[in-house]
């Protein structure tokens, strides 16, 4: 790849401008400031002229529900219990694998296209055995990069889509033996209790021992609003985060979704224990759940992952409006345009995305060794154009509509915006007719249900 600015996102914020990267196999072999030496281009067996664009590492959605593409814009302007409640349950046990299948696709597109790479799935829908095969699957076709963190919740929660603890190892485990460490550890699974409340204490400590035992981490919802943490003061009289941490759950393997409503104690517990959080500030103001403490918590060092949420409350996954909103929500909330800058957000999205996934350094950085997981970024287009600082324009110009080519592992998946990998249009008609059938079987009505192919 030569011409275009090469923004690292290496501990130095480096930006070549211009730069080149070789890509060997699924790994980056080197990269510099200027043009490639002669020997480099020789041997590329293709050289992408980025002239014009920024390259940048790919970006981790460190929470997301796939399935929820077929949600999005069904429960607009609720609160998140209602949300959940009144909107998604009542579909989301009539799913199967054929459906999460459809659904997985176009959400893995709709992250592409938004500029991650890599994905953290909380998939807590086990009405069907297949779904979790079926969302690694489509991963798979799609060369996404893919952590699929097994949901469940074993009280309190839809009957339906309650697990007990031994059921959701089974589970995880079965989606393990065959897609953990899949095509050179592209694929992974872990653990994902849903909720504070929906989880039992005993039923906590045998699928976080699980995921440890297996050397894969535990995933969960933490203090996302504030009537989740007064339910738990009221049911176990103490906090989330000192729950969890009363549990053995914390650590540097444990990712901590929002995290909006903590203390400074349980700041300082996150802090110790290395736990990761990621922030999903387009869902928090989505739900009005709150404003996450992100400057204390960059205080502490406590590592900051970035994510979108279920497009069932955002409504998309687009890493790009994530990137914008993370600064904007935070200056505007203290009345301090430094608080955050955009290097400060590309590391949170990229370095901090891998910690999250459990790889810390293995990607999220345009540097030697690191896995070839890249964006090129068309600087020219309205939205952007003229470019005087590329990481502020990545952060505050930047749309899915700039996004030229995307790489991972080394594979070209979008190339010329186009989707390289499989029939796109196949995949939005097959996800029409999945979500067509879905809201039909559950008897909801909508404009989707109601009109005709
Ligand atoms: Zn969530």
């Amino acid at each position: 790849m030569s011409g275009g600015a090469v923004v690292t996102v290496d501990d130095g914020a480096a930006v070549h401008d211009p730069g080149w990267i070789y890509v060997r196999g699924n790994r980056v072999a080197e990269v510099g400031p200027g043009d490639p030496p002669a020997s480099r281009l020789r041997h590329a067996a293709e050289v992408i002229d980025a002239a014009g664009c920024a390259v940048m590492p790919g970006m981790t959605n460190a929470h997301t529900h796939l399935f929820q593409s077929f949600f999005r814009g069904l429960a607009d302007d609720k609160t998140l219990l209602d949300w959940l409640r009144d909107c998604i349950w009542p579909a989301a046990v009539h799913l199967d694998a054929d459906i999460a299948y459809a659904a997985a696709r176009v959400a893995l597109v709709e992250n592409l296209r938004g500029g991650a790479t890599s994905v953290i799935d909380h998939q807590y829908i086990q009405t069907d055995d297949g779904i979790n095969d079926a969302v690694c699957r489509a991963a798979d076709e799609l060369g996404v990069r893919l952590l699929l963190a097994h949901g469940w919740a074993d009280r309190n929660y839809h009957p339906i889509l309650e697990q007990s603890a031994e059921q959701a190892v089974a589970s995880a485990e079965a989606a393990r033996s065959r897609w953990d460490g899949h095509d050179d550890d592209r694929i992974r699974v872990e653990l994902a209790p849903l909720i504070p409340w929906g989880c039992s204490d005993e039923a906590m400590r045998t699928t976080v021992a699980a995921a440890r035992s297996w050397g894969r981490g535990t995933h969960i919802h933490c203090a996302e609003t504030a009537v989740e943490v007064d339910m738990s003061l009221e049911e176990r009289g103490v906090r989330h985060v000192p729950w969890l941490d009363s549990l053995g759950v914390l650590g540097p393997d444990t990712q901590l979704a929002h995290s909006v409503w903590l203390d400074d104690d349980e700041l300082d517990l996150i802090a110790a224990s290395g736990s990761v959080v990621v922030h999903c500030p387009v869902s928090n103001m989505y739900l009005a759940s709150g404003v996450a403490r992100i400057g204390d918590m960059r205080a502490r060092d406590i590592t900051v992952a970035l994510a979108s949420d279920g497009p069932g409350s955002n409504n998309r996954q687009d890493m790009f409006e994530v990137l914008k909103a993370t600064v904007l929500l935070q200056k505007v909330h203290h009345l301090d345009p430094l608080l955050l800058q955009p290097a400060d957000v590309l590391h949170m999205a990229c370095r901090n995305g891998a910690a999250a996934f459990g790889m810390t350094g293995a990607f999220g950085m345009v540097a030697e060794g690191q896995r070839a997981d890249l964006l090129v970024v068309d600087l020219r287009s309205p939205f952007v154009a003229p470019v005087h600082r590329v990481p502020s324009a990545l952060v505050y110009n930047v749309t899915p509509g700039d996004l030229r080519d995307v790489v991972v592992d080394g594979r070209i998946v979008i190339r010329d915006s186009q989707l390289a990998v499989a029939d796109e249009r196949q995949i939005m008609t097959a996800a029409d007719e999945a979500a067509r059938r879905l809201f039909t079987r559950a008897g909801i009505t909508t404009r989707l249900t109601a009109s005709h192919p």
